[in-house]
């Protein structure tokens, strides 16, 4: 399945600030310096196969032959769906191999954690994807990969299907769980539920569902709060008809969790040394079958415990990719960081309109745009993928404001909602039809206008 997603802050830890001097001084008498962040990343294919190998539990094993413990494999997964339909704990743990009190407290955690859920739909499957292999130490244990694959009532507009790895093996005539490997297996790269874990505390305003523990119910409800007021400046910019205008947000604190997500790139762990950090980003995760499954955006302990001001635009950024989400995948990614970005950092007068000049000053440059506005030979540098996020950080960096300070332009001079018919007509056809179209304009004459717009917007920052 394809995913899109989204790595937040890159690189910025908390206080250090992406402004440069000579713009720096401005912004803080603009606004008393702010913005730390930055936020990249993307909007991509990245691919995550869940696919073929034929569905088996077979090879060889001491004890029952492969069709029993297809069978057995089938009749356990039917049990579990059942019993989360019915909220049946009881048939849920019944799957469990009898006087195993662990593998009883493991399911009881996975049924505890899927029953806090406003489910619409809800399936346990053999996983047709993995193979079945024998455990060692075990008579006739082996894995059975199964796939869940659910739908949150009024907030998924698709379902998604995610992975567990459970063990089973004969007892009694039938197949029985022995163990839940699903987020101990040290082979497995995938991204791991909330539901999995112990805790699970779930707080939800009109537009958005955030998933956290229980240990952080205040820090979950504030940052539901949070965002909820920043879906409405997303919806400003991305109506809903084009998203449900709706949030699910991943924000567990548990290491285990965390490093599912983001590896050791989390802003806050201290095991990522002085690479590329993030706070925030956005998944699209496989549905199970055609299409793209339903959307998270998942959130670092980091931003969890320490909101920052800055926090506020990485999180209106990484929504404007939730709200974009459905629109196609052929959008350049130049046009998908940038209006992200412009969305994320948008300032307004009180009436709503765009304050341009304020929006372009919290945003910053890097030292060779701070020259080249100035001399007015700057030229805003627009990349597809993989080029946007390749390179130095200052390369990077200046793609991003590139991409930023195009779409700042496109809105401050046609509109937003140019803005969004641009990204939707690049989605539909492609970059060159879209520009000709919305904007009456060619890819060079835009290039040459954009820069000459940062000229003018920069000095009249400078000298306000
Ligand atoms: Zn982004």
């Amino acid at each position: 399945m394809a995913e899109t997603e989204d790595p937040g802050l890159r690189g910025r830890g908390d206080g250090r600030h992406r402004l440069l001097p000579a713009l720096a001084l401005v912004a803080a008498l603009l606004t008393g310096l702010g913005v730390a962040v930055r936020l990249p990343a993307v909007a991509g294919l990245l691919g995550t196969s869940l696919q073929p190998p034929p569905p088996t539990l077979s090879q060889s094993s001491a004890g029952p032959g492969p069709q029993a413990a297809d069978d057995g494999g089938r009749s356990i997964v039917t049990r579990m769906t059942r019993a989360v339909r019915t909220h049946d704990e009881a048939a849920f743990l019944s799957v469990a191999a009898p006087g195993s009190a662990s593998v009883r407290d493991r399911l009881r955690r996975v049924y505890t954690g899927l029953d806090t859920l406003p489910l619409a739909s809800f399936a346990l499957t053999v996983d047709p994807g993995r193979r079945s292999e024998t455990v060692a130490g075990a008579q006739g244990a082996r894995t059975l990969p199964v796939l869940v694959t659910y739908r949150l009532q009024g907030w998924d507009d698709a379902p998604l299907a995610v992975p567990m790895l459970l063990v089973v093996a004969p007892a009694h005539g039938g197949w029985v769980v022995v163990d839940d490997r699903t987020t101990t297996d040290s082979g497995t790269d995938q991204r791991l539920e909330p539901w999995l874990f112990a805790d699970v505390y779930l707080t939800r305003t009109a537009h958005v569902l955030v998933v956290g523990d229980r240990d952080h119910a205040a820090q979950t409800r504030r940052l539901a709060r949070t965002l909820e007021t920043l879906t409405a400046d997303v919806r400003r910019v991305w109506p809903e008809r084009t998203w449900n205008g709706k949030v699910v947000v991943y924000a567990m604190t548990s290491t285990t969790f965390v490093r599912s997500w983001y590896g050791r790139s989390a802003a806050g762990d201290s095991g990522n040394g002085d690479r590329a950090a993030f706070v925030a980003k956005v998944v699209t995760l496989p549905s199970g079958g055609a299409g793209g499954g339903a959307v998270r955006m998942v959130v670092t302990p980091y931003l969890l415990e320490r909101p920052k001001s800055g926090s506020i635009d990485v999180l209106r950024h990484e929504m404007t990719h939730v709200a974009t989400a459905r629109l196609g995948s052929g959008v350049p990614t130049w046009l998908v960081e940038g209006a992200a970005e412009y969305t994320g950092f948008a300032r307004r007068a009180g009436d709503g309109a765009l304050d341009a000049t304020t929006t372009f000053g919290r945003h910053g440059l890097t030292a060779a745009e701070v020259t080249s506005t100035a001399s007015g030979s700057w030229r805003p540098t627009l990349l597809g993928r993989p080029q946007f996020y390749n390179g130095s950080e200052a390369a990077v960096d200046e793609h991003y404001n590139s991409a930023f300070i195009t779409c700042l332009y496109i809105a401050d001079r046609y509109g937003e909602s140019a803005l969004r018919r641009v990204y939707e007509e690049s989605a539909r056809t492609n970059e060159t039809t879209a520009l000709s179209q919305v904007l009456h304009t060619t890819r060079g004459r835009l290039v040459t206008a954009v820069g000459a717009y940062a000229s003018t917007v920069r000095n009249r920052l400078v000298f306000r």
